[in-house]
């Protein structure tokens, strides 16, 4: 069969891409169909087809046999980070169902100003008892720098405490229903909404994006005791609990560009500059996102903004070759915050570069992988926001003694 999409305005010569969005053949787990086109794309035409009532349905089942059981206690455990999906999941829950769930936050301790705010508006707005776990700054750098190595992308403490704090949360609090936003059917072609590639379980997350256990990360810097918080619970504890999981994308239709509309307007959500991506809501709570897409460039030809470009071509609202354009000027862009990363490693941008290089697919070691200086400065500081109270305040005269100074 010949191909007969435009492969001209393509972004990665020798890549071949899908041949009706901008999903490139290097993305993990995806599969191209006889007509070259992507499982994202052939999943994104099931949405259209599924009795979305049939699965509300179901939801409303779920979500009342919860109520139904949890006496005193909370309905479910809601695991959100302050994105545009966490007000979306507590409104669903709280406003629509009537559910009491306990919010459980896995801090990665790089949270934006905007990500900082939007966290505690979500909790004032939705009146939710919440739970967080941050870990310490020094394991947190530590970690950094030991997960370019081990897996790629700069993120391996996200990934994993993300699927493990919940968990543990999950077992000691005896909740068991865990409840998600997105479905991994929309974006990632890992699976499709007929079909679904990854059930949730214990295990899911590190099959998904940590990829090594706690116990797999330790080293000559990093000891099993620095690690615990990092531990799943047993799956004799995830049993005797009674442990599981839904994606709320998985039961009603999903749609983020409307759902981020709606949820700025009502709920006072903030989106901001996000490097490698043309949109300002994904991963909005984390300063580092433009690193780890950038490892995901250097290591697969394609960054964030592939994954938004072929979302916005599929629903009508870019051309293939618009979609390219913007993945040319996004994904190959160097982030600011990978000076933040290079400090906190002690790495210099060459060492980066070097793990870089043999983490790139063998497919792609003889292809050139294009990189462009980042045109302006970034509209938010990339780095903690914490980090910048903190000196804020260490900088910032003590006002009782200005006062008493004053006085004298
Ligand atoms: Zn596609």
């Amino acid at each position: 069969m010949t191909n007969v999409s435009d492969t001209s305005s393509e972004p990665i010569k020798g890549i071949k891409y899908c041949t009706r969005c901008c999903v490139p053949e290097t993305q993990e787990g995806v599969e191209f169909d006889e007509m070259g086109i992507c499982t994202a794309c052939r999943s994104s035409e099931e949405k259209m087809h599924i009795d979305w009532t049939v699965r509300e349905k179901q939801l409303r089942t779920i979500l009342e046999e919860a109520k139904a059981k949890s006496g005193n206690g909370y309905d479910c455990v809601l695991p959100i980070s302050g994105g545009k999906d966490s007000f979306f999941q507590a409104h669903v829950l709280v406003k629509v169902y009537g559910l009491k769930p306990l919010a459980v936050t896995f801090n990665q301790n790089w949270v934006s100003e905007t990500g900082f705010y939007n966290l505690q508006r979500c909790l004032e707005v939705f009146d939710l008892d919440h739970l967080q776990f941050t870990p310490a700054r020094s394991l947190v750098n530590r970690l950094a720098k030991k997960s370019l190595d081990a897996i790629g992308d700069a993120c391996w403490h996200c990934h994993s405490g993300v699927g493990a704090f919940p968990l543990q949360v999950a077992t000691r609090f005896k909740i068991p229903l865990l409840v998600w936003g997105e479905s991994i059917s929309e974006n990632a072609g890992r699976a499709s909404y007929s079909c679904p590639g990854v059930k949730f379980d214990r295990d899911y997350f590190t099959k998904v994006s940590a990829k090594l256990t706690a116990q797999e990360m330790t080293s000559a810097e990093l000891s099993a005791r620095d690690l615990h918080p990092f531990e799943l619970p047993s799956y004799e504890e995830i049993e005797k609990t009674g442990v599981w999981g839904i994606h709320l994308g998985d039961y009603m239709f999903w749609d983020d560009e409307r759902q981020t509309e709606w949820i700025r307007e009502v709920y006072g959500w903030r989106e901001t500059e996000m490097e490698g991506a043309y949109k300002g809501y994904k991963s909005a709570e984390c300063i580092m996102a433009g690193v780890h897409d950038f490892t995901c460039y250097l290591k697969r030809g394609f960054g964030r903004s592939t994954g938004q470009a072929s979302v916005d071509v599929r629903n009508g609202l870019l051309t293939r070759k618009e979609g390219f354009e913007l993945i040319r000027h996004h994904d190959q862009e160097r982030p600011e915050a990978l000076d933040y990363y290079l400090k906190i490693t002690g790495l210099s941008e060459a060492e980066f570069y070097d793990v870089m290089r043999e983490k790139k697919l063998a497919d792609l070691k003889t292809i050139d992988l294009p990189i462009h200086p980042k045109g302006k400065p970034n509209a938010e500081r990339l780095v903690p926001f914490v980090e910048q109270i903190i000196q804020k305040h260490l900088h910032q005269p003590d006002p009782r003694v200005t006062r008493d100074q004053e006085d004298n």
